[in-house]
């Protein structure tokens, strides 16, 4: 059917590859391309041989002109970011200035300041609009499953949707004291930064892990879980009509948080560059390079993770609950991709947002987050491609445990 320009090559972009490799139908052909090249080119060694036919390219996406040229030279029919938040804008512009596709995992944000938000990605909407293109924003998991599962409750189960809780458990084990899921110095930057839920028209801020609740997970038991910023809230908020609160929840151990607390209590978390030996350093980034790469602990990866949604709402007139979620086991990730979880359930859905733009089922010139678009093929092909899902219209709903105030 066409040919995929992939941006990155860490663990989210690998699941994404084994998938489009998987899925030799719709990726006919793909082009790897990364700051280092020989990440690609080793992907490229493990997978060649299949239908899909795989070649690789370095560039730099921090430069648009790079960009330009690569995208002149394979003739995409659509760029799947899987690189860094930092580089959405500029492979924006290489989208723009070349009429090709776009679709990411994560917002925007700027390298010097931790902040989420959409507002950067939005304002390219009239350019992409006018351009014949499309951009799909945030289709990982969370966002980008949790953006479907919220249009799928409100096409089929609500009428209105009132309140929407997230839940994002990891109740995987490593075996390290510390480590990062997936790119250490996001991870750090999105768990460090202050919480914030949306109520009644307006963000509430909060302490970082200062709301504190204990969930029963299906599959997996009773976790505690912190109230986190994270970025679909945003999106979620204007295009869920006549939601009155949404909120964000991950569970950590207590040993990851102890951790983060001391790095951050002796400045290791800082984005601010300080002097060392001559050299200007982020202490972040430092730690990146410290700390374990999130590649290496799929082998050691036991245990699940189980990511959705509770949606609160009406339907005919009456109060409704509705549940749906994804579990995912570490090990078996690992046996089918040689990735763990966390880099399969952003990985899968990267591919099939891709691959709903590209079989032209979703197909609408603009920037668009991925709840405006229609769920029932996403869904479908999440049963498909290693991500079932799994619904209940009677769950526990978060407030029904006691608060529990932070030790
Ligand atoms: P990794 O750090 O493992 O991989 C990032 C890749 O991007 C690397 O291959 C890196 O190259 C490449 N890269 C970085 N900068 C550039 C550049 N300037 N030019 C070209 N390539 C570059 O990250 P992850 O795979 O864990 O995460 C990928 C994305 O997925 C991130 O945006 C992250 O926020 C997002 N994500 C989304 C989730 C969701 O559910 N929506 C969940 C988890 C992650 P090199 O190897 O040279 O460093």
């Amino acid at each position: 059917m066409g040919k995929a320009l992939i941006i990155g090559c860490g663990g989210v972009a690998s699941v994404a590859i084994h998938k489009c490799v998987q899925n030799s139908e719709v990726f006919e052909e793909i082009c790897i391309a990364s700051r280092t090249k020989s990440k690609c080119d080793a992907l490229k060694e493990k997978l060649d041989g299949g239908k899909t036919k795989i070649t690789t390219a370095q560039v730099d996406a921090d430069n648009v002109d790079e960009l330009i040229a690569l995208i002149e030279e394979v003739k995409p029919d659509i760029v799947m970011n899987l690189a860094l938040p930092y580089q959405d804008l500029t492979i924006m512009d290489a989208c723009l200035a070349t009429k090709t596709h776009y679709m990411d995992t994560a917002n925007y944000e700027p390298e010097d300041t931790a902040k989420f938000e959409y507002k950067w990605q939005w304002e390219y909407r009239e350019r992409f609009e006018k351009a014949g293109i499309t951009a799909l924003l945030g289709s990982g998991f969370d966002p980008g499953v949790t953006g479907v599962f919220s249009a799928y409750a409100l096409k089929h189960h609500f009428d209105e949707i009132e309140y929407i809780d997230i839940l994002d458990c990891n109740a995987g084990d490593h075996g390290y004291p510390f480590a990062t899921n997936f790119n250490p110095e996001i991870n750090i930057r999105e768990v460090s930064a202050n919480g914030r839920y949306w109520e009644n028209g307006e963000w509430i801020e909060t302490k970082p892990m200062e709301i504190k609740r204990v969930y029963n997970f299906p599959e997996v038991g009773e976790k505690d879980m912190y109230l986190l910023y994270h970025e679909e809230l945003e999106s979620l908020a204007v295009n869920i009509p006549g939601l009155k609160r949404i909120r964000f929840f991950m569970t950590f151990g207590q040993s990851y948080l102890t951790h983060l607390k001391c790095l951050e209590n002796v400045g290791m978390t800082s984005i601010e560059p300080i002097e060392f030996e001559g050299k200007q350093i982020i202490p972040l980034q430092f730690l990146k390079a410290v700390l374990p790469d999130p590649a290496s602990l799929g082998p050691r990866t036991k245990g699940k993770t189980n990511i959705g949604c509770i949606f609160k709402g009406k339907k005919d007139g009456k109060e409704k609950t509705y549940y749906v979620y994804n579990v995912c086991d570490h090990e078996e990730c690992y046996k089918e991709v040689g990735s763990q979880a966390v880099s399969y359930t952003t990985g899968v859905p990267a591919m099939i947002g891709a691959a709903m733009i590209m079989t032209g089922k979703w197909n609408k010139p603009g920037v668009y987050n991925i709840e405006e678009f229609d769920p029932d093929p996403f869904m479908d092909a999440l049963n498909k491609w290693g991500l079932p899902w799994k619904e209940s219209f009677d769950p526990e709903l978060v407030d029904s445990e006691p608060v529990k105030s932070v030790e």
